[in-house]
């Protein structure tokens, strides 16, 4: 199970970075994002009606204090991996069972590095979707199959073959 922490969102800043964030979660895998800083409902409503054309599962959950989500997921089993330029490479991460995936904006507070296994995609500084893609889909490729869609879109070469159920 993968699930995804998106730390400090700010409506005010670009506002599509933490819905690639969150698209990209959903596209290579994981089941549920978290997001802290500043409640946002456009940013779930936006997520819902992507879940509601294209399928799920997936949810979007709010937290006021992500240390104490982290603190809770470990006493569930989960593995917490936090995504920094300044973290171990990633190509030597051995993942367990239930995964919770921390993503930054701009500044992380220290105490996350010190509860988090970090991880670093190259340790040249990125973006945090980046990050992200190249992590889930090394080791859970693209997801194939979403349950419940009104829209189904299958890849052609060229024009577009859609199909509305
Ligand atoms: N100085 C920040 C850091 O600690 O990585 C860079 C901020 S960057 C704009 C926003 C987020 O992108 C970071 O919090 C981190 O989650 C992710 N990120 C950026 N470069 C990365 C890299 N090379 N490896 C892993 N994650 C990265």
């Amino acid at each position: 199970m993968i699930e995804v922490l998106r730390l400090s969102h700010r409506i005010g800043r670009d506002p599509r970075l933490s819905t690639h964030v969150i698209l990209t979660a959903r596209a290579f895998g994981a089941e549920k994002v978290y997001y802290s800083g500043d409640h946002d409902k456009s940013l779930e409503d936006s997520t819902d009606k992507i879940v509601s054309n294209f399928g799920g599962p997936f949810e979007i959950e709010y937290v006021k204090n992500p240390l104490k989500l982290i603190d809770d997921k470990k006493k569930k089993g989960f593995q917490i991996v936090h995504l920094t330029m300044y973290g171990k490479n990633f190509e030597k991460l051995k993942l367990k069972k239930k995964v919770l995936v921390v993503v930054g904006s701009e500044k992380v507070e220290k105490e996350f590095y010190e509860i988090c296994e970090n991880i670093s995609v190259g340790n040249q500084p990125h973006s945090e979707v980046a990050a992200l893609g190249v992590l889930l889909y090394k080791f859970f490729g693209v997801k194939k199959k979403f349950m419940n869609p009104k829209i189904i879109i299958e890849g052609l070469e060229k024009g577009k073959k859609i199909t509305k159920i």
